[in-house]
């Protein structure tokens, strides 16, 4: 009988300790989020608004790693054969999608402004940063006890969070001694530009897993090299890996055997692949032994 596990642990936390630190995360982050809309309104300042856009696509991430979390424990079922991993993909292109137009939005508002700027209410920007600083670096304090790859890359942004808000401080002190309200839409194009890079980025990463791509040419080469130095194999075809979800990848191949390769030959074969793959941690191998008479069942063999 035939019976694997493909379960793994990503880091050593407990996980439904990382789901609550994450789950406050996440609470915290939407309540922000309205109450910098809001903010950035009465204020009249669009550097607010783009944190704010910037701290929606925040919320949605958490949120969807918070889901996530509890989703990749799930396991495999007939309908999704592959387990849940792939659903991730689903989160960074919503969250992507949301952020470029948010991102567009908020240069729609402030390129205007720098031809005709207008003063923001600086006191309500100072109290906004001073509050942005005290919930982002709370955040970040909370999710330091963690050591889940997820609240590692959370805790590092939301340190980036912090660096964003005094920026928007130091702004809105200048703004209280000097009339310079310009400021204001060169900080939130200057936001929003990063904000844009970094979505382009993201974005460009997991179209490329949608659409199964190689994830590493290295590898590739790697595990390409590994297969065609055994004796008794000749030749290499419908050789395939592809990405999940950017951390499991899958692993397809045909090897055309020598004609003249026993049972046991092709036994001690497989032993010898096993080992030497295992370092690739593959979640899904599939080999296809072939014989050189043998014609290949899938169509278009010259890859
Ligand atoms: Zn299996
Ligand atoms: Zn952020
Ligand atoms: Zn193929
Ligand atoms: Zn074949």
């Amino acid at each position: 009988m035939h019976s694997h596990n493909h379960n793994h642990n990503h880091g050593t936390g407990n996980s439904s300790d990382a789901s609550r630190r994450i789950g406050w995360a996440f609470f915290l982050n939407v309540v922000f989020t309205i109450i910098e809309f809001i903010g950035g309104w009465l204020t009249n300042s669009t550097a607010i608004m783009a944190d704010a856009v910037h701290d929606l696509g925040d919320s949605l991430s958490i949120g969807s790693a918070w889901v996530l979390n509890k989703l990749s424990d799930k396991e495999a079922n007939s309908t999704f054969s592959y387990g849940y991993k792939r659903f991730s993909l689903l989160g960074a292109l919503i969250n992507g999608m949301v952020l470029t137009l948010g991102s567009i939005w908020i240069l729609l508002e402030s390129i205007p402004r720098l031809a005709e700027p207008e003063m923001p209410q600086v006191e309500g920007m100072l109290l906004l940063s001073i509050f942005g600083i005290a919930v982002n670096g709370f955040a970040a304090y909370k999710l330091s006890e963690g050591d889940s790859l997820n609240e590692r890359v959370l805790n590092w942004h939301l340190l980036e969070d912090v660096l964003g808000w005094v920026a928007v401080l130091i702004v809105s002190i200048v703004l209280m001694f000097k009339p310079w309200p310009i400021l204001d839409p060169i900080l939130s194009i200057g936001f929003t530009l990063f904000i844009l890079f970094n979505v382009g980025r993201n974005l460009k990463e997991t179209i490329l897993l949608f659409l199964q791509a190689t994830p590493d040419d290295k590898q590739l080469k790697e595990v390409r090299g590994v297969l065609t130095s055994k004796p008794e194999v000749k030749e290499l075809h419908h050789f395939h890996i592809w990405s999940m979800d950017g951390e499991h990848s899958v692993m397809t191949v045909h090897l055309v055997l020598r004609q003249e390769v026993t049972v046991m030959q092709m036994k001690k074969l497989k032993n010898t692949l096993q080992k030497e793959l295992e370092v690739f941690a593959f979640v899904h191998t599939t080999i296809e032994f072939e014989f050189a008479d043998e014609v290949c069942r899938d169509e278009s063999a010259n890859h």
